[in-house]
């Protein structure tokens, strides 16, 4: 048995664990969970619990439905709102998932982003991520035409006294950090009720295992405070969508390799081919990193410092990647920053992508086009196209479209997870191109 199993047997003794939820997520990024008794643990961690895959949205055929989760003690965290529990608190630990051969499951999203990280320390890297999650606070209510009501009026930045959204960060972030995840910065963001928390950087497949707690975390410190938290992109048609920006950086070793100090923004050629690579592909990419008809919504909505269009820019954000002004205290940091992905996608599959569409830049190496000075938004149609910016997707469909033939993609989720990803956000996507929506209702009537 080796030491991390030795220490999660112990600690559930020791910390008088009552139920240990096994933790995976589905392909479309909601997470599945099991408990199992103190007793069922050893057996779990030498054999896995078997589970039926074809309940699984995404995971298995009817005929090979079996599959195995096997914890992965790493990640065993008490859960700190359910450990004053009478009898004993719950535990978590994030699964792996296999067949009943022992075999990687082809659609256990952990595995998928795993593939990418072996594929990028074959090529001798680590890669580390930060993502800035964005979420609405909302009453439980809605108003009567359904529209959700957030739970303050304030803006970026605002300071409110005593206020719901400042009470909630405390509370959210002392659970983050209970739990194992260090948080850099919080504030209120643009859009009333809207709330934005940073986690520190950690290496990829630890953030996207923090992204599903985190999640959890903020639904759950909500629930408790009788409001309610949403990450859906974009709630509010007058208002900024939430983003899930993320920071990424490869390191060889200890050494940042995206970091050159004989360049002005500090940026190496390494980091250059990659962030290349990552807009070469990112059409292809984007059904993954805004899987909902709704997540275009938000990257349609003009000033509210979505992205719109291919394109990087230093410290430019209305571009599709931006790159940070470089802080001469910060050392060799350098990293650039997607802006497109939003907080409800699968962070797994996400990051898998964006990692293989770099990395082929870098494997490639892929020229970095001109950056965009300019406010892209502000640009007029022909003056883009002049420049060579394309737009991103402009909605699923597009999205759905650029991803079907997509090699990358197809080699990055595997087939499977490819196609059923394909089949679900196609019946998506003809579900709401059929809908007579309330904006053509009142716009048509009157006038046809
Ligand atoms: N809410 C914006 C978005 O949808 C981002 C605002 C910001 O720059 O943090 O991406
Ligand atoms: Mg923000
Ligand atoms: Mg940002």
């Amino acid at each position: 048995m080796d030491k991390q199993t030795e220490y999660v047997l112990r600690a559930i003794e020791e910390r008088d664990i009552r139920f240990i939820r096994l933790w995976f997520t589905d392909v479309l990024g909601f997470l599945k969970s099991v408990a199992i008794a103190p007793a069922e643990l050893e057996g779990a961690f030498e054999e896995g619990i078997g589970f039926d895959g074809s309940a699984i949205e995404g995971f298995a055929r009817i005929y090979e439905s079996d599959m195995v989760a096997h914890p992965d003690p790493a990640t065993f965290q008490v859960l700190p709102w359910r450990s004053h529990d009478a009898g004993g608190g719950t535990a978590r630990m994030f699964c792996d998932i296999t067949l009943p051969d022992g075999s990687p499951s082809y659609a256990d999203p952990r595995y998928v982003l795993k593939r990418s990280l072996q594929k990028a320390a074959d090529l001798g890297f680590t890669v580390y991520t930060h993502p800035e999650i964005e979420f609405f606070l909302l009453e439980k209510g809605t108003t009567p035409n359904g529209e959700p009501i957030p739970v303050d009026s304030s803006g970026y930045f605002d300071h409110v006294v005593s206020s719901t959204g400042s009470d909630f960060r405390r509370q959210a972030i002392t659970t983050l950090e209970q739990m194992g995840i260090s948080v850099e910065f919080s504030h209120h963001e643009t859009a009333p009720g809207q709330q934005e928390i940073d986690l520190r950087y950690a290496d990829a497949l630890s953030m996207a295992d923090n992204i599903m707690t985190f999640r959890v975390v903020v639904k759950e410190v909500a629930e408790q405070a009788g409001i309610r938290a949403s990450f859906m992109p974009k709630p509010f048609s007058d208002y900024a969508g939430s983003g899930m920006h993320t920071h990424m950086s490869l390191f060889t070793g200890d050494t940042n390799a995206f970091y050159d100090a004989g360049e002005d923004y500090r940026l190496s050629k390494t980091a250059e081919h990659f962030i290349a690579g990552v807009l070469r592909h990112s059409e292809e990419i984007t059904a993954v990193t805004n899987q909902w008809v709704n997540s275009y919504k938000r990257l349609a909505f003009m000033g509210g410092e979505a992205p719109s269009y291919v394109c990087w820019g230093r410290n430019n954000r209305s571009a599709l990647i931006r790159v940070p002004l470089y802080k001469p205290n910060k050392g060799s940091s350098a990293r650039f920053e997607l802006r497109s992905i939003d907080p409800a996608c699968n962070p797994y599959l996400a990051y898998a992508l964006i990692i293989n569409a770099g990395l082929a830049g870098v494997e490639g190496e892929y020229e970095l086009p001109e950056e965009a000075e300019d406010d892209v938004w502000s640009l007029t149609e022909r003056e883009r196209q002049a420049l060579g910016i394309r737009p991103l997707p402009r909605n699923l469909d597009e999205a759905i479209r650029a991803m079907e033939n997509s090699e990358l993609a197809i080699d990055t989720l595997g087939e499977h997870v490819h196609e059923f990803f394909l089949r679900n956000k196609r019946a998506e996507f003809n579900e709401y191109r059929a809908q007579v929506t309330p904006m053509e209702l009142s716009r048509y009537l009157p006038l046809l």
